[in-house]
């Protein structure tokens, strides 16, 4: 078994109900979630004309290697998509893949750690309360110490 911690992003439609249906989706194809974070609320990154984000981080215990991981996270993001708001696909649930165990992972579909946790407090602001003390292997720092350094102006607020 495997630790992972992937990201939840939604900002259409009844999204505490997308965040739902995604860890429900997450528990059945991809494995236990151990801990999830609270559920933060965040203005829409770099797009302030869309609606509001909300977003989340699960720790989960996955059989699955990265690729079969990365494929999955896809799979789900376009079946909840498809079966909810046809004409929004994809978009309705983004899932993020932030770190698999403490792997580095460079291929041309799949970065790990994700590229831009360093740079966006929606993603680290969950990730501390989960796990502040894990050590980010690329950039050798804690997440508490990134988010220490991190200069995203964002609001992110928790709302339960
Ligand atoms: P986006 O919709 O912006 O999240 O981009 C999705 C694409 O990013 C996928 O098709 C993946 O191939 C690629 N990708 C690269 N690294 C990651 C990662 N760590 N987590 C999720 N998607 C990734």
């Amino acid at each position: 078994m495997s630790q992972c911690y992937l990201l939840l992003g939604t900002n259409i439609g009844d999204k505490k109900r997308n965040l739902l249906q995604a860890r429900d989706a997450i528990v059945e194809r991809i494995g236990k979630i151990t801990n999830p974070s609270a559920i933060y609320q965040t203005s829409a990154w770099g797009k302030e004309d869309q609606d509001d984000f909300l977003n989340q981080v699960l720790e989960v215990e996955t059989a699955l290697n990265p690729e079969q991981l990365l494929a999955i996270c896809l799979e789900i993001e376009k079946d909840l998509g498809r079966v909810r708001f046809e004409h929004w696909g994809e978009r309705l649930i983004d899932i993020d893949i932030l770190y698999y165990e403490d792997q580095v992972i460079t291929s041309q579909r799949l970065t790990v750690p994700h590229p831009e946790i360093q740079n966006r407090k929606f993603t680290l602001i969950p990730l501390v309360e989960l796990a502040p003390d894990f050590i980010h292997p690329k950039m050798n720092q804690t997440n508490k110490d990134l988010l220490g350094l991190c200069t995203d102006p964002l609001e992110v607020v928790k709302i339960e």
